[in-house]
């Protein structure tokens, strides 16, 4: 730290991403990517656009906007596109939480979530999932907080019912509810369809995951038109071309192949199945997954000495040195071969 850093950050404790090994001889299966491929139409798109990068890019977004409302069956206003869904995570601590607007959340979530409190200087509380790793939806009820809970949540790829979710929403009226939902293309049922009936409903989700473009950075929120207003605010107080050129239209032409990107999550859906099922038969514990990865314990080896072995061979997964969960692993579901290999490998390991 240098003597002209802020006092302000002197305690933050950055997110930490999963590793991105910088050459390609590893199976990645550590940080929820798609295996798949973006559809060609969005190659033409970012081949169109690269053309006219000395233009700055359209700070409302409008075509992406437009898509997205068409597909979710909202209004354009209803809806902000972010770099990343990071980003209108952030934005939506920085807009409703403060000192007097405290947020909680699980105490096992998505890491960014204490990261994007300490960084705003919001007191946050943790509160602990149920021994089976669920959330207890009565934790929730009538807390008159700030609440973002991830559904599916991360990394336990276990999903609340869009009546839970209503639950909560309908209880704390006062309060803002994020619902984070990056994993909801893999089996949850989104609550999307709540955002106009509750005033105090933000929803965010991602490209990164099912729509096969992490590397774009595009996410988006989805809420009653006051609190997307309030969002820009931020968004035109740090950075009103958020989402650059090339991304917005790679979005666009994402959204006109919805169909390519929902038949690859049935695909992620089977691989998932194949995997909790040979796992299972090799003595682990699987959670029941809606997402992308499953969260998995072995009954003959630690955590942390399978995810060495596995880096030894060749295979990147997650694992995280929490207390609560450092007995498991979590594993991106990947192409049917890949999980194939992942399966041998393990056989290998645990022989
Ligand atoms: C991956 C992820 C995100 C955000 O990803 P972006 O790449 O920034 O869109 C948000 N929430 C959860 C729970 C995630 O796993």
């Amino acid at each position: 730290m240098s003597k002209y850093f802020s006092k302000k950050y002197a305690s933050l404790t950055p997110y930490t991403p999963g590793e991105q090994p910088k050459d390609m001889k590893y199976l990645k299966l550590n940080t929820n990517e798609s295996p798949f491929e973006v559809s060609p139409s969005v190659l033409e798109a970012l081949k169109t656009e690269s053309q006219k990068l000395q233009l700055y890019s359209d700070p409302e977004n409008i075509n992406l906007r437009k898509k997205i409302a068409e597909i979710y069956n909202v209004k354009p206003e209803q809806v902000i596109v972010t770099n990343g869904s990071d980003e209108v995570l952030n934005f939506a601590f920085m807009a409703f939480c403060d000192q007097e607007n405290p947020i909680v959340f699980p105490d096992i979530t998505y890491g960014f979530y204490p990261v994007f409190a300490q960084l705003n200087n919001i007191p946050y509380t943790e509160i602990p999932l149920k021994s089976d790793f669920s959330v207890d939806v009565n934790d929730y009820i009538g807390i008159n907080k700030n609440i973002v809970i991830a559904n599916p949540n991360a990394p336990t790829g276990l999903c609340l019912s869009l009546e839970q979710i209503e639950q909560i929403v309908e209880s704390n009226p006062q309060n803002i509810v994020i619902i984070d939902e990056a994993y909801i293309d893999f089996g949850g049922v989104s609550a999307v369809q709540l955002v106009d009936k509750y005033q105090n409903l933000l929803i965010t989700q991602t490209f990164s995951k099912s729509r096969s473009m992490a590397g774009a950075r595009l996410g988006f929120g989805i809420g009653n038109k006051d609190l997307i207003a309030d969002l820009n605010t931020i968004k035109y107080s740090t950075n009103p071309y958020n989402v650059n050129r090339l991304t917005e239209w790679a979005g666009v032409s994402a959204l006109n192949d919805n169909s390519y990107y929902m038949d690859n999550c049935k695909k992620i859906i089977e691989n998932r199945n194949f995997t909790i099922n040979e796992l299972e038969k090799l003595g682990f514990e699987v959670l029941s997954s809606k997402a992308n990865f499953i969260f998995a314990k072995s009954n003959k080896i630690s955590g942390e000495k399978l995810y060495l072995t596995l880096k030894e061979k060749g295979i990147l997964i997650r694992h995280f040195s929490k207390e609560r969960i450092k007995d498991y692993i979590r594993i991106t579901i990947g192409t049917i071969e890949q999980m194939e290999t992942f399966i041998d490998t393990l056989k290998e390991i645990l022989k």
